[in-house]
């Protein structure tokens, strides 16, 4: 088995030889093969020169090199992308994670999940504009999704490289993987990790950030629930504005005969026009969505399924003819 460690580094130059030293300290002492990719997202401090007399030194180290910064989750992908490792683990380059927590997740992978993500139970950051909104994020997530999880934005996570490949990630939603692995038939874990206070550098973000968190949570939503059916979504909401529409429109017409109100005098006319448009907007918008959804999932060549194991199947190619597709790879998961 073959360990690869992921590194989003945005200006950390004091926190590099650190963390290079106390992540190999950590890998080096186990019995597998293992790679650190370090993913400089654009940093403006040396980090990226530094990096690279690293990896000169140390065969264990590769550097991906972004033209600008792209983000975090850009970076993550990045760098699962070029991972070779049958485990991905990532971690942060700020040294705020505790690299001796690796292990640990490593066995509790071993029971036989697919993703273990840590928890910053005693987290050390700011209370008011750090941990507060992050509690309170973090349980609109857990109730919105009905995924139990107590603290998504701890970057330490520990997954098979199938499930770390098939999550597709945009914007900041690296925090949301856990969430996105889950929906894929992915079995996850969450273990209290250590977090340490920030010692050099500065930290990248804000209170602003929860607010992002929020939106993108919507987006998960509707992703993991309607993105393969969105008409049940919007023809449900289109059926419920037609027949408010329909109902406002019989309670006009029977005032009009029961108590002789003037139909255009009467707002409820109103609305039964505006609910019957929104009701067909919805109905469109729903089709549209359906459309798109067939696109989504082709243009990927995903099918929506994922398979878990095979049995009774010719080594290679068997199933491949069998899906008519043969695109999707289907690694097991042992
Ligand atoms: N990071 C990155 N690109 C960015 C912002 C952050 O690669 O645009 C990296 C950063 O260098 C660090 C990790 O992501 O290794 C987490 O960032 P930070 O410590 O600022 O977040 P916090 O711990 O405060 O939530
Ligand atoms: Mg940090």
């Amino acid at each position: 088995m073959k360990l690869s460690v992921i590194v989003p580094i945005y200006n950390e130059l004091d926190n590099i030889p650190l963390c290079h030293e106390q992540v190999s300290e950590v890998l080096g002492g186990l019995e597998h093969e293992y790679e650190i990719v370090f993913v400089d997202d654009g940093s403006t401090d040396g980090s990226r020169e530094r990096l690279v007399e690293i990896a000169a030194a140390d065969s264990h180290v590769r550097v991906v090199e972004f033209r600008r910064n792209f983000g975090q989750t850009a970076a993550m992908r990045a760098g699962i992308e070029l991972a070779s490792g049958d485990v991905i683990i990532t971690i942060d380059g700020d040294l705020q994670n505790e690299p001796g927590d690796i292990p640990m997740m490593l066995e509790k992978l071993d029971e036989g999940y697919d993703l273990v993500h840590g928890w910053r139970k005693y987290r050390q950051d700011a209370m008011l504009n750090r941990k507060l909104p992050s509690k309170i994020a973090n349980w609109l997530i857990a109730r919105v999704t009905g995924f139990p999880v107590r603290d998504l934005g701890c970057t330490l996570k520990v997954m098979r490289r199938e499930i770390a490949e098939d999550i597709s990630m945009y914007g900041e939603m690296h925090r949301f993987m856990p969430i996105l692995a889950y929906w894929q038939g992915a079995r996850c874990a969450e273990v209290v990790c250590r977090h340490h206070p920030r010692r050099f550098g500065t930290t990248k973000y804000g209170i602003w950030r929860t607010f992002r968190v929020i939106l993108d949570l919507i987006t998960v939503k509707y992703m993991i629930r309607y993105a393969v059916s969105p008409m049940r979504l919007f023809g449900g909401l289109g059926l419920a504005s037609c027949t408010a529409g329909g109902l406002a429109g019989l309670a006009t017409v029977a005032m009009k005969l029961l108590g002789g109100v003037d139909m255009t005098g009467n707002p409820l006319l109103l609305l039964t026009v505006f609910a019957a448009t929104v009701g067909l907007q919805f109905f469109v918008l729903g089709l549209l969505g359906e459309v798109s959804a067939r696109i989504y999932h082709e243009c990927q060549g995903k099918p929506p399924y994922r398979v878990r194991h095979l049995h009774g199947f010719k080594q290679g190619g068997a199933f491949a003819e069998a899906s008519g597709e043969g695109r999707q790879r289907h690694r097991s998961a042992a």
